[in-house]
């Protein structure tokens, strides 16, 4: 099992496009819709005020690569242990993603993935220090298709 996206898997697996997110230049999966389907959000960006969505997409592009390594988590194989690479780049990033206890990997990725829109999100209040998180360029996440 991969972790990151564009890799092949055990299994070949059909390749489909994916719907990004339609506020302001947003780089990450939609994964809601409105509109009769027609409008596409993402976790970030979903039922937030227009106003709002340029300075959560700049954030969202300051922690990117981890929020795609989060959502990779979430759809890992039930069972799985998340791979300790990834955990300890994450706890690197900030000890506030330290597991709590044994998790499996789909936990893990949704733990890691609430903190995450918890800094990036507009009613995060005070203003999220994302300055505490270590730039995107620690993460190495190859420019590839993208595989669902
Ligand atoms: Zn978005």
């Amino acid at each position: 099992m991969s972790y990151q996206r564009g890799i092949k898997q055990e299994s070949e697996q059909p390749k489909r496009s994916i719907t990004i997110c339609v506020a302001h230049d947003c780089p990450l999966p939609a994964t809601f819709s409105s509109d009769n389907g027609k409008t596409h959000f993402c976790r970030a960006h979903d039922g937030t005020p227009a106003t709002t969505w340029p300075i959560t997409t700049e954030r969202v592009r300051k922690v990117e690569r981890a929020f795609n390594a989060a959502l990779d988590l979430t759809n890992a194989t039930v069972g799985d242990l998340p791979p300790e690479s990834i955990v300890a780049k994450f706890v690197a990033m900030s000890p506030e993603f330290a597991p709590n206890g044994k998790m499996s990997a789909r936990t893990y990725g949704a733990f890691v993935l609430g903190k995450l829109l918890e800094r990036v999100r507009p009613q995060s209040s005070p203003a999220p220090d994302l300055s505490s998180l270590k730039p995107k360029d620690t993460w190495q996440h190859p420019k590839v298709d993208i595989l669902v």
